[in-house]
């Protein structure tokens, strides 16, 4: 559903990315992990186009469509493409609710009863349908973090990138983020899911992908990557975050 093929990313002259393919199958949930600036973030930020990448030869395909440049198409394959961010990024001056309608009203061309009667939904199935009218600031954290996944998922995605959704969260909070994620697993979303949640990425993680300093250096299952790191490097990483 999601390759990318010998991607590069420069920043000027320094490489974020190098030489990176990764296949994520239909319903698998990928999880991303690596110390500080090896390019995870800018790895989800290439796959909805949020950077280009270097034109080099290399290329993004999303559902089999190579990720477009500019215009109409981009901003469809985008749509195809949710994301969620470490610091919630919900529009401060609009509702819970219309956090959720807008991007459906405006990009899916929605009618406006229908996005809402689709947000209240989706911010039931998250917990946060009682706060519809309220505006995020005067939201918890973690609720926050709930309405940015039903934000995303009212668009109805392809496939859903989270960057480090709970390292901005008071601990009490993690879970209740990580349980819509479980269940959003369960149900066969596709996902790539940069954490150093390590229960969360063994329970709901089909794959395990291990980067540093730009350049995937193990891709495997959860299990294998904690029990029995083949590089020094994730060795050394798991030494200092477990
Ligand atoms: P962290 O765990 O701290 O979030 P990361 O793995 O997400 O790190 P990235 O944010 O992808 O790392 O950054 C990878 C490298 O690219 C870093 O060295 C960073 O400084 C550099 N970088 C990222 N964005 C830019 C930019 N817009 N301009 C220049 N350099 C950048
Ligand atoms: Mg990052």
């Amino acid at each position: 559903l999601v390759r990318l093929k010998a991607v590069n990313k420069h920043f000027g002259s320094f490489q974020a990315l190098t030489d990176i393919n990764l296949d994520i199958p239909q319903g698998q949930v990928a999880i991303v992990i690596g110390p500080s600036g090896s390019g995870k973030s800018t790895l989800c930020r290439t796959i909805n186009r949020l950077e280009t990448i270097d034109d080099d030869g290399g290329y993004i395909e999303i559902d089999g469509e190579p990720l477009p440049l500019e215009g109409k198409p981009l901003a469809r394959l985008r749509a195809d493409v949710g994301m969620v961010f470490q610091s919630f990024n919900l529009f401060a001056h609009k509702s819970i609710l219309e956090n959720v309608t807008l991007g459906p009203i405006k990009v899916r061309g929605l009618k406006k009863a229908e996005a809402e009667k689709q947000a209240m939904e989706l911010l039931d199935r998250v917990g946060v349908a009682h706060q519809a009218k309220k505006m995020p600031a005067q939201l918890s954290g973690g609720q926050q973090q709930r309405v940015a996944i039903a934000r995303a998922l009212a668009m109805k995605p392809k496939v859903l990138l989270f960057d480090e959704p709970t390292s901005a969260l008071d601990p009490e909070m993690v879970q209740e983020v990580l349980d819509v994620m479980i269940g959003l697993a369960k149900e066969g979303m596709t996902m790539v899911v940069v954490t150093h949640e390590m229960g969360f990425a063994r329970k709901a993680g089909d794959r395990l992908v291990f980067m540093a300093d730009g350049k995937i250096l193990e891709d495997t299952t959860p299990e294998s990557f904690f029990t029995n790191p083949a590089t020094d490097r994730a060795k050394d990483f798991l030494g200092k975050i477990l």
